[in-house]
């Protein structure tokens, strides 16, 4: 059996990052495992813009700002293995990581690692789970297969096009299409906001007389073959659909943008606890696990909204497997649960541990609802750790707070996030 320090799965732009800052941090026996012809992940087919603002300071598109990462991989000969699938990650007995793979070169294969991290991604939710009447017929894509076939393979797959949910995804699918030629007759959208970013909704929507119909769903999907139109209706204050408001637009492609679901599989089999807010691992302060030198991060922890934070994040957790593979010492500190309270939907972590925290402490959190002029507040009892005013929150725009290291100690019970009219 192969022995490494770090096992990293997955070669996005998570996965590269983590190996990255765990080379820089003193880890040499290190590989990335990708199942994929490539390294880049999801990225490779963002070809539009918009990348890289905070992590290069200049504007990338998605293939540039992963091949910035890949070069930094090849050019510190971290080795990565391509068509390399992870199919179990188990504990063994003494204290390393077994990594079942399979891959031409390797066959099906146990390797062995000090530490692990767990950088797969997500995936998009699809039609099955979203409970549409009517047949199956062809037309009906998720944003990100519409995206692919459209960019990466050139294949051209409609002309009049309505989408369904307006998620990041989504709302540049919006503008590729149009750019492709194809006319988009609307965005419908179930919940009274955009799940997507502001300036999405503007540079791909408003910038093209793309209609956003918030509150609205799509009830019926004609067509039995082909897709030939969907029936899009406005919903109540309870998101049941309004019969009267139903109004029929014929086109050959809906294209769904319905959410993400990070790829834990390998995760919860391996035991892992996962929690059910975010679909992602529980992890503590340094991005650890359940099971000790067992790391996650970038979007199979929660879904990010800008991949700048995913490379961030996972430099962290890159960092943090090299220590725990090199040794180092660790303190036996108590460790405190974060409770979310009003308007606050879930954080990472999940838990602190002041004595084994950096000297600044992520905490990131999306709101369940609009809040504005309002104040995020992090206490621990009586001690407030953070307050900070906000103008504005929406769930589709991730929140990071920052917490000194300093405030950290001397706490002595669980602490607490939550929103306070400002
Ligand atoms: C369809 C889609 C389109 C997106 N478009 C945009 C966009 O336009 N703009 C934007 O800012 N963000 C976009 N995102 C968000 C984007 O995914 C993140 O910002 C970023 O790519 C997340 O990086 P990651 O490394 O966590 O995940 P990914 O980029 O998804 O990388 C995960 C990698 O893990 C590999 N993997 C998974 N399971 C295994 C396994 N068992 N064994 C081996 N390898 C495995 C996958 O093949 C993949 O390469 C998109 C996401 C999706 C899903």
């Amino acid at each position: 059996m192969e022995n490494f320090d770090i096992i990293i799965i997955g070669g996005g732009p998570a996965g590269m990052a983590a190996a990255v800052s765990a080379k820089k941090a003193g880890a040499e026996n290190i590989v990335i495992l990708e199942r994929d012809k490539v390294l880049g992940g999801i990225l490779n087919q963002c070809i539009h813009g918009g990348f890289g603002l905070h992590t290069f300071g200049e504007e990338l598109t998605g293939p540039e700002y992963a091949e910035r990462y890949a070069d930094m991989v090849r050019d510190m000969d971290i080795p990565y293995e391509l068509e390399t699938m992870v199919l179990d990650v188990a504990p063994k007995p003494d204290g390393c990581k077994a990594v079942t793979v399979i891959s031409p070169t390797r066959g099906v294969c146990e390797l062995s690692a000090k530490a692990v991290v767990l950088a797969m991604g997500c995936r998009e939710r699809p039609r099955g789970a979203l409970g549409i009447a009517g047949f199956r017929p062809k037309g009906v894509y998720t944003a990100g297969t519409a995206q692919k076939l459209v960019n990466l393979e050139g294949v051209h797959i409609g002309r009049e096009v309505v989408i369904l949910g307006s998620g990041d995804i989504g709302l540049i699918m919006a503008r590729r299409m149009t750019l492709e030629g194809a006319h988009v007759a609307a965005v419908a959208e179930l919940m009274p906001y955009s799940s997507g970013l502001k300036r999405n909704i503007v540079q791909c929507l408003d910038d093209y007389g793309i209609p956003l119909l918030l509150s609205h769903t799509v009830i019926d999907i004609k067509g039995k073959d082909k897709l030939e139109g969907v029936v899009i209706a406005q919903v109540d204050e309870n998101r049941v659909p309004i019969k009267e408001t139903a109004k029929l637009y014929p086109c050959d492609t809906l294209l769904l943008s319905c959410g993400l679901i990070p790829e834990n599989e390998l995760t919860s089999a391996a035991g892992i606890r996962i929690d059910r807010r975010t679909n992602g691992a529980m992890v503590n302060e340094s991005l650890e696990t359940s099971i000790e030198g067992v790391f996650s991060c970038g979007n199979v922890l929660h879904v990010h909204d800008l991949v700048d934070f995913v490379s961030e994040e996972s430099a962290r957790a890159g960092e943090n497997a090299a220590k725990y593979a090199l040794g180092a010492k660790r303190e036996k500190c108590e460790s405190f649960d974060i409770e979310t309270g009003n308007g606050v939907r879930y954080t990472v972590p999940v838990s602190i541990s002041p004595g084994n925290a950096d000297e600044l402490t992520h905490i990131r959190f999306r709101v369940g609802d609009v809040y504005k002029n309002v104040s995020v507040v992090v206490k621990s009892g009586e001690t407030e750790l953070v307050r900070r005013k906000s103008r504005i929150l929406v769930p589709s725009e991730m929140v990071d707070l920052l917490i000194k290291k300093d405030k950290l100690q001397g706490i002595s019970e669980n602490i607490k996030v939550y929103l306070e009219e400002a």
